[in-house]
C-alpha cells in the first residue's frame, strides 16, 4: 500500500472525525448527544426547495459553465451590493462545491511551495490544512480567552514577511463565535495596506448570524477591494449544507485563477444547486431573522448552562453558533494531556460529543456547536456537568 506524501501529511478534520465517532457509538445503541457538527438544525427555507423542485422541470441537466450561470452570478452581484455594498461583477465571482472548495481554490490560486499565510487563531481546521496542500507554511498567530479569542492586530502585523501572501480569517468565527469590530477591521486594513504583496481571505460564511450590530465586509474598507477575496454560501444561512454551495467575490485576475483551478478539479458546481442559489440570493434576509433569534436564545442557554460545569470557562460569542470553553481545570483533574483526550472522555462518560478546540488553534478548549434544540443542549451540559463533577 502506497500514498502519496500529500494524503499521509493530512489530517482527518477533527469536526468529522468525532462525527464519525458520535455516529459509530449511536450505532452501537448508545444514546448520543452530538454537539461536533457546525450544522443548521434548521429545515431549508420552503422557497429555495420550490425552486429545486422548478429546476428540474427546466434544462439544467448538463455541464454548467465551470464559474457558474451567468444570471446565477448576477444574482450573487447584487446580493454582494446589497448585503455588503460591495460592487462586483459578475466576472469577478466564481460559484463553488461548498465555500471549502472556494477557499481551496483560491489558496491554490495565489500560494505555493515558499509562501507563508498568516492564520489568526482559533480559525476553522480546514484552513491550515489547504494551506499545506499548496505546500505553504500556515503561520497561526494564537490568541486567548481573556482576548475574546481575538488575536491582537499588533501580533498579526509581526507575523506578516516578505514572504506573507495571505492573512485568512473568518468573522464571525468557527470556532469561537467572535466577531470582529469595524474599529478592528479598519486596524487589520491599515497593516495590509503596509504590504503591497499581501491578499486577505474574508470568510463571511456566519454574515447572518451576528447577535449586536450588523456585518461588515471587509472588502468595503478603503483600499480592500483590490485585496480582498470574499468568501460565503448557502450552507449557514440556508441551512443547506449539502447542496454544497460556496461562491467567492475577488479581483477579477484572483476570480479567472480560482475559475482555473475549479476547471481541473470538478467543474461547475451542481446545476440544480445553482438554481437554488438565484432564490436565496434574491430572498429578504429579514427572512433569516428567527434562524438568528433561535441561536441567540440557544447562545444564551449554553453560556448559562456551562456554568455548572466545574472549572469551564468561557465568552459570550457574538455570531455564529459555536463557544469554545477553556476546559484547563478539567485537564488538569483529570490528568489528560489534550482536548482531544477530554472529548473522548465526554463522549464514553457523558454520552456527549464535542471537539477538540487544539485543531482549531486554542489550545486546552473543546468547541460545542449549540445547533440543536434547547432540550438536546441542556440535557448535553448538564450530562457534561455531572460527568466531570
Ligand atoms: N468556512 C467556515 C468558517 C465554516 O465553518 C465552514 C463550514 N463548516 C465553511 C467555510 C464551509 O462551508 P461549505 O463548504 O459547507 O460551504
Amino acid at each position: 500500500m502506497h500514498l502519496s506524501p500529500l494524503v499521509t501529511s493530512l489530517v482527518e478534520p477533527a469536526t468529522l472525525l468525532m462525527a464519525r465517532r458520535s455516529r459509530e457509538l449511536k450505532a452501537q445503541g448508545r444514546d448520543i448527544i452530538d454537539l461536533s457538527l457546525g450544522e443548521p438544525d434548521h429545515d431549508p427555507p420552503a422557497f429555495a426547495l420550490a425552486a429545486a423542485r422548478e429546476a428540474l422541470n427546466g434544462p439544467w441537466h448538463k455541464y454548467p459553465p465551470v464559474n457558474g450561470y451567468l444570471d446565477v452570478r448576477q444574482a450573487i452581484a447584487r446580493k454582494f451590493k446589497r448585503d455588503n455594498g460591495l460592487d462586483y461583477t459578475p466576472d469577478q465571482i466564481v460559484v463553488s462545491t461548498g465555500a471549502k472548495q472556494s477557499i481551496m481554490n483560491t489558496v491554490l490560486a495565489l500560494v505555493g511551495p515558499g509562501d507563508e499565510v498568516v492564520i489568526p487563531a482559533p480559525y476553522w481546521v480546514t484552513y491550515s490544512e489547504q494551506v499545506r496542500m499548496a505546500g505553504a507554511v500556515p503561520v497561526i498567530v494564537t490568541s486567548s480567552l481573556e482576548e475574546d479569542w481575538k488575536a491582537p492586530v499588533e501580533r498579526i502585523a509581526a507575523a506578516i514577511t516578505p514572504k506573507t501572501r495571505l492573512l485568512m480569517f473568518s468573522s464571525p468565527c468557527n470556532p469561537s463565535g467572535s466577531v470582529l469590530t469595524l474599529g478592528e477591521m479598519e486596524a487589520l486594513a491599515a497593516v495590509v495596506r503596509k504590504h503591497p504583496q499581501l491578499y486577505v481571505i474574508s470568510d463571511e460564511i456566519y454574515e447572518h448570524i451576528v447577535f449586536s450590530g450588523t456585518h461588515r465586509s471587509f472588502a468595503a474598507l478603503p483600499g480592500m477591494m483590490e485585496r480582498t477575496i470574499t468568501v460565503n454560501g448557502l450552507s449557514k444561512a440556508f441551512a443547506l449544507t449539502g447542496w454544497r454551495i460556496g461562491y467567492i467575490g475577488a479581483p477579477q485576475w484572483i476570480a479567472q485563477a480560482a475559475m482555473k483551478i475549479q476547471g481541473q478539479f470538478t467543474s461547475g458546481a451542481n446545476s440544480i444547486a445553482q438554481r437554488v442559489t438565484i432564490a436565496c440570493m434574491e430572498a429578504d434576509p429579514a427572512l433569516l431573522a428567527g434562524m438568528r433569534a433561535d441561536f441567540l436564545r440557544r447562545r444564551d442557554l449554553v453560556v448559562e448552562a456551562l456554568k455548572a460545569v466545574p472549572g469551564w470557562r468561557c465568552n459570550v460569542p457574538q455570531g455564529a453558533f459555536y463557544v469554545l470553553p477553556d476546559v484547563g481545570a478539567s485537564l488538569k483533574k483529570l490528568g489528560l494531556g489534550a482536548s482531544q483526550e477530554l472529548c473522548m472522555h465526554l463522549l464514553d462518560h457523558a454520552g456527549v460529543g464535542v471537539v477538540e478546540g487544539d485543531a482549531f488553534g486554542a489550545i486546552g478548549t473543546v468547541r460545542i456547536s449549540y445547533a440543536t434544540s434547547d432540550d438536546k443542549l441542556l440535557a448535553a451540559v448538564d450530562r457534561i456537568a455531572k460527568a466531570l463533577a
